[in-house]
């Protein structure tokens, strides 16, 4: 049911992971009026400039109302039977494993669940990805390369109590601006001391205490140091290191030979010898540390090494798991933790579980399912290769625009043509992901933010719910019922009865719990025997939320404050990271090395976001930033435009000078699209070479030239 239309209805934001609490208003006229929830602990009351005009942002046009096959309006049935059709054809010529998914950190946590049981226990592909892959995969490998699991160690609170706060490859300010409102508040309050290290001085830096403009992609070089620079002060804990980790003694010999001295540091970074002391003598001194990493981090062939030299910090001084210190990951989406917590990443099955025997047979009894996968599928990158070299014939799209958000999309849209089966569960028509063809293309329109319900988590392990205030439009439908429906065509309809999100959140929580004696960190089975309604009255809260405990409906705020990890000898790892190395160094033909990024108030590929004019009116073209030097050197002036070319595609965009990035760098935000602004596009430029252990792209140094045009 649709509340009424003097109803105030708590539900979440869709942009970032901060995950703030939204009081939205509907008039009954298909709007409603937004305004923080003050009683949502992510933000309390307060909304960022992109949260604040979601009320802007309502509304039909643009969207998907009908199914569409081949270009033509058709019902429900003839759409789900062409699809569940097309999969089971494909299945039975070419294996289920030519069927892939991308899926997105934009789906609330029950669609993806029933995407993730789908595809990997019924149809029996292994091919599921996620946008999340892009976004914070390099975080979830740290994370369990270090702790055995993907957990994040510490809470929002952390920001509040820290003394020292380190901003790494982060724009805190524009990017996950509820949360640098409180670290600007800790600052004022208790003098909390803000370090930003980052290529580019954005505002997050122009603030700062003390900012480290580093050469891109030698964050390990920095963090090697440091941990050289705590052994040689005595600031390792010894005591931690020897009880609760293993591995101590071979990182810091690697590390010694990335960055033995604070000059072999600042010579790595490109730092002075003065800042890399400074920073290294705060951090030494100061115990309560949290630090901060995200896209800057995450978005490189080098990030889970990024991730683990940070993390290397903080075990050697025993700062993880108590107030105000420990590594904490920024999540860009509002739901990827979800997606990680059901599977929704290629190399996890579901719950946070592996693909070990023992794993994949508890989840096949779980599921009955009669198709379970038992390895990891391709993840982003390579299942993009694969469809462009045959070898997946069908691709299902949810909730995401790979056209415009993926590296290389040109080829992309060149590979997606020769598809078998293509369907694209969508909001919009006209985004470019949709208007995309291949040999039989499909467009099921989906459910938007305000019109489903279900729940998300955000960066610090927050389960909240997304709440339905609006009328569907068309015929458009839940994602989790589609794909249910498509399930029942399969013969698989026992298995996908759902009639409620509520009944998929209680399965997945079951899951969660299931032969769990504490191995694994996701368990929020506290929450697997909620009815309908205390499901929809859910309050925010943290996991775990396991049956053992002695209140299973109340999380906790930090893990690891006992020194035991989800390793099989409870033992903490230490990475030995390699050295610093662009995976494609400036050449003579491409001479500068290209960021992407975010502007302040815009979200991906800006089909929501673009619909505000007063969020459009921050910056209204696509734009480039260039250092005052080398727009001299390339003839380029401000305001005027300028061609980016790298190995892959070339952009126009309007040039701004900056002495904010550094010389031989430019920057240029990601959210235009061809549908947006004529040759924008900018991650098309970028080759994104993958991580070895994540596989997420590089997404933030590829080499490009640029001239007037
Ligand atoms: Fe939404 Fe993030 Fe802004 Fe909060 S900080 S209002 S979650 S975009």
């Amino acid at each position: 049911t649709v509340p009424a239309s003097d109803a105030v209805v708590k539900t979440t934001c869709p942009y970032c992971g901060v995950g703030c609490g939204v009081l939205a208003s509907p008039d009954g006229q298909g709007g409603a009026g937004i305004a923080g929830d003050t009683e949502h602990p992510a933000n309390f009351g307060r909304l960022c400039s992109k949260g604040s005009a979601l009320g802007e942002t309502l509304g039909f046009e643009d969207r998907l109302l009908h199914p569409i096959v081949d270009g033509a309006r058709v019902s429900w049935e003839g759409a789900l039977g062409t699809v569940a059709g097309g999969l089971k054809k494909i299945a039975e010529q070419h294996g289920p494993d030519s069927i892939a998914f991308y899926l997105s950190g934009q789906l609330l946590t029950e669609d993806y669940y029933v995407a993730n049981k789908l595809a990997k226990g019924f149809l029996g592909t292994p091919h599921v990805d996620t946008n999340s892959r892009l976004c914070m995969s390099s975080a979830v490998a740290a994370h369990r390369r270090a702790f055995g699991s993907d957990t994040v160690p510490g809470c929002y609170e952390d920001l509040d109590e820290a003394d020292l706060l380190v901003l790494v490859g982060s724009n805190t300010a524009w990017c996950h601006p509820i949360l640098y409102r409180r670290m600007a508040d800790a600052k004022a309050k208790r003098g909390t001391t803000i370090v930003t290290i980052d290529p580019r001085r954005t505002q997050t830096g122009e603030e700062a205490d003390l900012h480290l403009g580093l050469k891109p992609g030698s964050d390990t070089a920095l963090f090697s140091g440091l941990l050289v620079h705590l052994a040689g002060q005595g600031a390792v804990d010894r005591a931690y290191v020897a009880e609760h980790t293993a591995g101590f003694d071979a990182a810091l010999e690697r590390a010694l030979t990335i960055a033995p001295t604070i000059a072999a540091t600042a010579a790595a970074t490109g730092l002075s010898e003065a800042d890399v002391g400074r920073f290294f003598a705060l951090f030494t001194r100061t115990r309560r540390v949290v630090t901060c990493f995200s896209q800057g981090v995450n978005q490189s062939a080098q990030g889970t090494d990024k991730g683990n030299a940070i993390i290397n910090c903080h075990l050697a001084t025993g700062r993880i798991g108590q107030p105000g210190m420990g590594p904490f990951s920024l999540t860009g989406q509002p739901n990827a933790m979800g997606g990680r917590e059901v599977g929704g990443l290629a190399n996890m099955l579901a719950a946070h579980m592996h693909f070990d025997n023992h794993e994949v047979d508890k989840v096949r009894r779980f599921w009955s399912a009669p198709n379970i996968i038992t390895g990891e599928g391709m993840k982003a990158v390579a299942m993009f290769e694969a469809i462009a070299r045959g070898k997946i014939k069908a691709l299902w799209v949810m909730g995401t625009n790979p056209l415009v958000s993926m590296p290389r999309a040109d080829e992309i849209r060149a590979a997606i043509a020769g598809l078998d089966l293509y369907v694209v569960s969508e909001v919009l028509a006209t985004s470019d992901t949709a208007r995309a063809t291949a040999k039989k293309t499909v467009l099921l329109p989906a459910l938007a933010w305000g019109e489903k319900d279900g729940t998300v988590t955000n960066s610090e392990r927050r389960i909240s719910r997304q709440r339905r205030f609006l009328k569907a439009p068309g015929a458009a439908r839940a994602d989790w019922a589609i794909m249910s429906d498509v399930a029942k065509r399969l013969g698989h309809g026992a298995a996908f009865a759902y009639t409620s999100a509520a009944q998929i959140f209680r399965e997945h929580a079951a899951l969660s719990a299931f032969e769990n004696d504490g191995t694994r960190d996701f368990d929020i089975g506290g929450l697997a025997d909620l009815s309908d309604r205390a499901y929809d009255a859910t309050a925010p809260v943290q996991w775990p939320l396991t049956k053992r405990g002695p209140d299973p409906r109340k999380g906790r705020a930090r893990m690891f404050a006992d020194g035991r990890f989800y390793t099989f000898d409870k033992r903490a790892r230490f990475v030995a990271v390699q050295p610093p190395a662009l995976a494609q160094p400036a050449t003579a033909e491409h001479p500068l090395i290209l960021n992407t990024g975010r502007v302040r108030d815009h979200w991906h590929t800006m089909t929501r976001t673009g619909k505000s004019q007063r969020l459009s009116a921050h910056r209204a073209v696509p734009f480039v930033e260039i250092h005052p030097d080398d727009a001299a050197r390339y003839r380029l002036t401000e305001g005027g435009f300028a061609r980016v070319t790298t190995a892959n595609s070339s952009a126009i965009l309007e040039v701004t000078i900056s002495d904010g990035v550094r010389p031989g760098d430019i920057f240029a935000p990601m959210h235009w699209s061809d549908m947006t602004a004529s040759n924008g596009r900018v991650v098309a430029l970028v080759r994104g070479t993958p991580d070895p252990v994540s596989g997420q792209p590089e997404l933030k140094a590829t080499p490009a030239a640029m001239e007037p045009v």
